[in-house]
């Protein structure tokens, strides 16, 4: 039987003032992960064209980038290298002198309080593209893992305080965890791309990485965007390996499995909100075919919604603007 004409749901709706009271899910700049990328060989930072309004920056003004982030109130970025030398081996990921281990550093030591996560995968260092040590034109997992344990360490020696392996290789929490224990380095903290999709919506950030394989796919090691129950058995794996933060990637198309994710275990959660759902706003709106700032916002808030602790976007400095806007007065 209808509560109706006693159950009037427009009455918390009638203003903005109750409607905000109300409001369940409160975006904030807080959430919000910073992608930053370092180029080595350039002079200047430099705009990706496919990812209008995000820019690749040189080694020395990678650290300024970093201070604008932070007094925006974003508390942490994630670090992506692109490198002059490429191999098979991908030893530019785990070198001393490599891009990634030198921003940290840099970063380290001009901004304060910020935390400093490094994206730990092949593929920009590889001469192949692919995510892992290629072994007879095949993907050979348990080296694999053994390079990105060198490559965590060697990032975690820069100073980064989350390492996030995104390779999907099997076990590579655990050998990752393993090696950083053993390094002396108990307290840097795991973030893996548990749940990381062969995801159309990548390309944006593969011209930007340059890290688009030479030769077949990445569908042998990342999920098919079919299967939810085998992404609940890489989170599950990836909590018995040791992580400390797990993720789901891409983030809007695959709502549903955030939701499930959070139900289910009891970890912090991060989405990645992926080059392509960034760049399907930008050039829509663009093209005067939707407001930019309001579907990024939608977008966003959906994802926390879903369950996401913390959002890795490339709107972060946009929405981390608009937030702070909204909520200081
Ligand atoms: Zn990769």
């Amino acid at each position: 039987m209808s509560k109706f004409p006693t159950v009037r749901l427009r009455r918390l709706r009638s203003n903005e003032s109750i409607r905000e009271l109300f409001q369940e899910v409160r975006l904030s700049e807080k959430d919000l992960i910073a992608p930053l990328f370092v180029q080595e060989g350039i002079e200047r930072a430099v705009e990706i064209e496919s990812l209008p309004g995000i820019f690749s920056f040189p080694l020395s003004s990678i650290a300024e980038e970093a201070i604008r982030i932070k007094e925006l109130g974003i508390n942490s970025v994630i670090i992506f290298g692109i490198p002059s030398h490429k191999d098979e081996e991908g030893s530019s990921a785990f070198d001393y002198n490599g891009i990634v281990q030198k921003a940290v550093r840099e970063i380290r030591k001009k901004v304060n309080d910020l935390t400093i996560i490094t994206d730990a995968c092949l593929c920009q260092y590889t001469s192949h593209g692919h995510c892992g040590f290629v072994k007879d034109g095949k993907i050979d997992n348990d080296l694999s893992i053994k390079v990105l344990a060198k490559v965590a360490v060697s990032q975690a020696e820069a100073g980064a305080d989350i390492i996030a392996p995104s390779a999907m290789m099997d076990g590579q929490v655990k050998a990752i965890r393993e090696a950083l224990d053993d390094h002396g380095f108990s307290n840097v903290s795991i973030m893996s791309y548990s749940a990381k999709f062969a995801s159309s919506l990548y390309t944006p950030f593969r011209y930007a990485a340059n890290s688009s394989p030479s030769f077949g796919n990445r569908m042998s090691y990342q999920l098919f965007y079919a299967n939810a129950r085998e992404a609940l058995r890489e989170i599950q794996l990836d909590i018995e390996e040791g992580v400390d933060i797990i993720m789901v990637k891409p983030a809007i198309a695959y709502l549903d499995l955030i939701y499930r994710v959070k139900s289910l275990f009891n970890l912090p959660l991060a989405a990645y909100s992926v080059s392509g759902e960034y760049a399907l706003v930008k050039f829509t709106a663009k093209a005067g075919m939707i407001d930019e700032d309001q579907v990024m916002l939608e977008f966003l808030t959906s994802i926390k919604r879903a369950g996401a602790d913390v959002i890795i976007t490339y709107f972060a400095k946009r929405a981390a603007e608009i937030l702070k806007d909204k909520y200081s007065h």
